[in-house]
């Protein structure tokens, strides 16, 4: 093999105004990791990220002529990653498919014009494919054969064998953000999740197997990165009270001062104030909590293993010691009107500052997406972005669905608005479109 190019490729979230960019831009951390496993092993490795790239796809593809493309994504960039694929295939490149979206909803990519998908987090097994070696033995690999399909098992990944991800691509983008912490370098000290909420897919990745990287060495990698905001990208960092402890106690001996952004449990958050005052000290500046809903009826029906009084204490603890609470709710599609008003009511009465929304998602792979199968209302990929409605609410139309879901965000931006916070978004540019909305798909 002569040619040593190989193209690693984070399709654009949204070709619409719909997606967070300027907001929220995420660094490729998994291809980072690619990256520099591959250019260790005496490749030539190139990163394009959609997000952040200044040329289209297709002149950087036709710039490197690399050997081997290799695509990850989420659900909703499905089409582009395909769409990618089809263009580097006829180019006469091996094509390899990967990341989240892969994992669970693999046999969407059993294409003509895909080689390879990676179902696992075994980085290592995209060596093997490009040394043609092993092929049976790589853990989660399908390829192609003719017109059918191969797939090895899975099997859980060890964490710890990934490299120490060369930051080469993040340096060359100061566009890599999380709301107005800009630039922010993400890192991950684990895979999957030890909860099983019903709506989540994440705790499904690794074969469902929890695993951790050793404390010591993610204190090393936060204190070698030249950036003072880090986003901690686990699905649940604040899970080990132990390891926390530990974090906090090597942060501090090191001397490191910097921002941190992680996602955590409110039922943790609730019993655990003091390790939150902690936390705060050493610089935790968001903490990212899925409230998910203003009612016990739905924490119980989504297996949340919280209820309504551990999310009234956890955001009570965040506002005392100061740290941004990140409340995250799901609007169900069994919603009545009364229903996104009371979401909104719990917002302002327990002073939550930020509030993210998300209307119910089936997600592809999980036993619910069969549940709501026959209600869909769409098959296309791209809407399965959260800000979709993909399947018949149970009360009312797609239309009237969308009217109170677009009131409700309205009414959180003019309270973001009021508060003074996230002022480098155009609130009016924003509200605007959302009013547009309201009359376009709703009301
Ligand atoms: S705690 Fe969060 S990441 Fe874990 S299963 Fe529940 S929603 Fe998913």
């Amino acid at each position: 093999m002569e040619n040593k190019k190989i193209l690693l490729v984070h399709p654009e979230i949204s070709r619409t105004k719909y997606n967070f960019a300027g907001i929220i831009d995420n660094e490729p951390l998994e291809l980072e990791y690619i990256w520099t496993m591959l250019k260790d092993a005496g490749y030539e490795p190139f990163i394009w990220d959609g997000q952040v790239a200044d040329e289209p796809f297709a002149d950087k593809l036709a710039e490197i002529k690399p050997y081997a493309v290799y695509i990850c994504g989420r659900t909703r960039q499905e089409n582009f990653m395909k769409e990618y694929c089809k263009a580097a295939k006829a180019m006469g490149c091996v094509t390899m498919i990967g990341g989240l979206h892969a994992h669970t909803s693999y046999k969407r990519f059993y294409e003509s014009y895909v080689d390879f998908v990676f179902r696992s987090f075994d980085i290592f097994g995209i060596l093997n494919v490009l040394e043609e070696r092993g092929l049976a033995s790589v853990n989660g690999l399908s390829r192609r054969q003719g017109s059918g399909w191969i797939e090895n098992d899975s099997e859980p990944f060890d964490i710890k064998r990934l490299p120490r991800p060369d930051r080469t691509n993040f340096y060359a983008h100061p566009r890599y953000r999380y709301l107005e912490l800009q630039p922010c370098a993400h890192v991950r000290t684990a895979y999957c999740c030890p909860y099983r909420c019903k709506f989540c897919c994440r705790n499904k990745m690794n074969c469902g197997t929890y695993v951790t990287r050793d404390i010591e060495d993610v204190v090393d990698e936060i204190a070698s990165i030249d950036c003072e905001n880090i986003y901690i990208v686990d699905d649940d960092f604040l899970f080990n009270e132990k390891r926390l402890q530990r974090f906090i106690e090597l942060v501090r001996e090191r001397g490191i001062h910097k921002r941190y952004v992680c996602y955590g449990r409110a039922d943790f958050i609730s019993k655990h104030r003091e390790l939150m005052e902690e936390l705060k000290d050493i610089g935790f500046y968001y903490v990212l909590v899925g409230l998910e809903a203003a009612d016990d009826k739905h924490l119980y029906r989504y297996n949340k293993k919280s209820d309504l009084h551990a999310n009234s204490a956890a955001v009570e603890i965040l506002n005392d010691v100061g740290i941004n609470a990140m409340g995250m709710f799901i609007v169900d599609l069994d919603f009545k009107g009364e229903d996104f008003r009371d979401i909104s009511r719990w917002v302002r009465r327990h002073k939550l500052k930020h509030a993210a929304i998300s209307i119910f998602t089936p997600e592809m792979s999980s036993e619910l997406f069969e549940e709501y199968r026959s209600r869909l209302v769409t098959r296309d990929p791209s809407h399965w972005d959260y800000l979709h409605v993909v399947a018949k609410p149970a009360h009312m139309s797609v239309r009237r669905y969308y009217m109170h879901y677009h009131i409700l965000v309205v009414k959180l931006f003019l309270r973001a608005w009021r508060q003074g916070i996230y002022d480098f978004i155009d609130y009016k540019y924003f509200i605007g479109s959302m009013v547009k909305n309201l009359f376009k798909f709703g009301g």
